[in-house]
């Protein structure tokens, strides 16, 4: 099968979450399978400056944006160790912008007083990359037998697919898959955006675009692709519902026919403490208790921070912002500092919570310690010098840290909700007798729930090394690998040309 995917960011050009890492594993993955794979998404300042070769193709389109036209050029790369070929779309004054010592990021600007906002000419941004993707099409390597979007950023596509370019194409109309990597964002803008879009008004109603006065891009996608995935099973049926579905549980319902969910896969490539190029030393099962030592001494000597042995590290990589659970650690920072333990957070996000943690390190600079900042690195020695990895999600579509902790031999204590109830299993005599003991959950959105896991885990730590090192054990031989998820995205593919058979 040709296939185009199509995405907001793309690690490691581009990324603010977990979406990069999808993106860039799972077109690798169908490679391998033996598909042709292209990928394209903005050409954004990061990605100029990030040392890619890029060069500049004769693929230049003309887009009607409202009363202008407005012109880019596609530039070609490969995705890293590979020839995957990828496109980046040009217009330094949509996408060259970023700027994170500014605060300047590829959707949103920090304010003077700290909060972010949104750019305000999102719509315009994303509604010119959608066309400049199709108008594009005949330019880029191959004709794909199916489009693969992601997010809200692409959620038009389809729309313009079916509404537009299809009926023009001479060429057969691609399949649409819509991935939706998390529905709480989903391009809400005004309806006299509508005329930007360049799409009929007769679209604008409550089966199809509209969402309570403004223009949904994320619903406008899963009304019209063929196909809708999310990033877990359980994910795929709690949006389904009031709590988590954001609004659009009604419109998920009605399509859920064409609704799946499928696990993100880890790409063990990168994640994996046999041969991690960021830590000190390297570690598997046998040695993972003198290799994750070695690895926290690192860390400690890196931040100067006071080592205490046999004194559990809980760590968090996080997106500071409420959906990560941040207001059940305000809740419980101080009770939990309290008890025998260091913890350390990597993250970035909301003002109050940056303000909230610095404070909490000048409280407990032994104890606790945040690195508010993006550092990739860090996010892979944290992985390593940790005991406990901490993911209360308030909702969590998949996630992936909780993933890479399994393989690195820090057990996740995690909410259960989405892909971390289909990921991790609870620690109970049952599941340990089973073999398939991997963490600690709790079920409620609540302080208390989350901190009889936490003493949960940190009894076991303590008083029992010989569970722990079960937990450690089972963890580490659980393979979330991309293949498993990637025969499922073929099989979806393969469904959608069947079809038209
Ligand atoms: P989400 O996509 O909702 O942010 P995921 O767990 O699916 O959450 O993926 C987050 C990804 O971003 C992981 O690869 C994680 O390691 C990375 N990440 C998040 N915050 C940071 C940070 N401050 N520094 C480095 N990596 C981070």
């Amino acid at each position: 099968m040709n296939i185009l995917y199509i995405s907001p960011e793309i690690a490691p050009f581009a990324k603010t979450g977990g979406l990069a890492d999808v993106l860039s594993a799972l077109p690798r993955a169908m490679a391998q399978r033996g598909h042709r794979v292209a990928l394209a998404m903005p050409l954004y300042r990061c990605v100029r400056q990030g040392g890619s070769a890029l060069e500049p193709t004769d693929n230049v389109v003309q887009v009607p944006l409202g009363a202008r036209v407005v012109r880019g050029r596609w530039w070609r790369s490969t995705l890293p160790q590979c020839d995957i070929p990828i496109y980046f779309l040009e217009h330094a004054e949509f996408y060259e912008r970023d700027d994170p010592a500014s605060g300047a990021g590829l959707y949103q600007y920090r304010l003077p007083q700290g909060k972010m906002a949104d750019y305000a000419d999102n719509c315009s941004r994303f509604i010119f990359f959608s066309r400049a993707v199709l108008e594009g099409l005949g330019g880029l390597a191959f004709w794909p037998d199916v489009i693969h979007v992601n997010d809200w950023q692409t959620g038009l596509i389809p729309v313009y697919v079916k509404k537009i370019y299809g009926p023009r194409w001479s060429s057969p109309m691609p399949k649409t898959v819509l991935t939706i990597h998390n529905l709480a964002y989903q391009g809400l803008f005004w309806h006299w955006d509508m005329p930007l879009t360049g799409l009929d008004w007769s679209l604008f109603n409550w089966r199809e675009l509209e969402f309570y006065g403004k223009i949904n891009f994320l619903k406008a996608g899963i009304v019209f692709a063929d196909m809708v995935t999310t990033v877990s099973q359980r994910y795929a049926e709690e949006i389904q519902t009031p709590e988590f579905g954001c609004g659009l549980e009604g419109v998920l319902r009605e399509h859920r026919g064409k609704l799946v969910g499928i696990l993100n896969g880890v790409d063990y490539s990168q994640w994996d403490p046999r041969h991690d190029p960021n830590l000190p030393c390297h570690y598997d099962e046998e040695t993972v208790v003198a290799g994750k030592a070695e690895c926290r001494r690192a860390l400690h000597q890196r931040w100067n921070w006071p080592y205490r042995p046999r004194t559990p590290l809980i760590v968090m990589i996080s997106r500071l912002v409420e959906q990560k659970g941040l207001d059940l650690v305000q809740q419980t920072a101080e009770e939990i500092l309290r008890w025998d333990l260091q913890w350390a957070i990597l993250g970035t996000g909301e003002p109050t919570y940056h303000q909230f943690l610095r404070q909490l390190q000048h409280h407990f600079p032994d104890r606790f310690r945040v690195a508010l900042e993006f550092n990739e690195p860090l996010a892979h020695l944290l992985e390593a010098a940790g005991d406990i990895f901490l993911m209360p999600s308030r909702f969590e579509p998949s996630g992936l840290n909780q993933l890479y902790s399994l393989r690195y031999g820090t057990v996740p204590v995690v909410r259960q909700v989405g892909g971390l109830a289909d990921t991790i299993t609870d620690c109970t005599p049952t599941t340990l007798a089973d073999g398939s003991a991997t963490g600690f959950c709790f079920r409620e959105y609540t302080a208390d729930a989350m901190l009889q896991a936490l003493r949960r885990a940190l009894w076991t730590f303590r008083d029992h090394p010989d569970i722990w090192r079960q937990l450690q054990r089972n963890g580490m031989r659980q393979d979330f690998s991309w293949a498993r998820s990637a025969a499922a995205y073929e099989s979806i593919y393969q469904r959608l040309l069947n079809t038209t058979l």
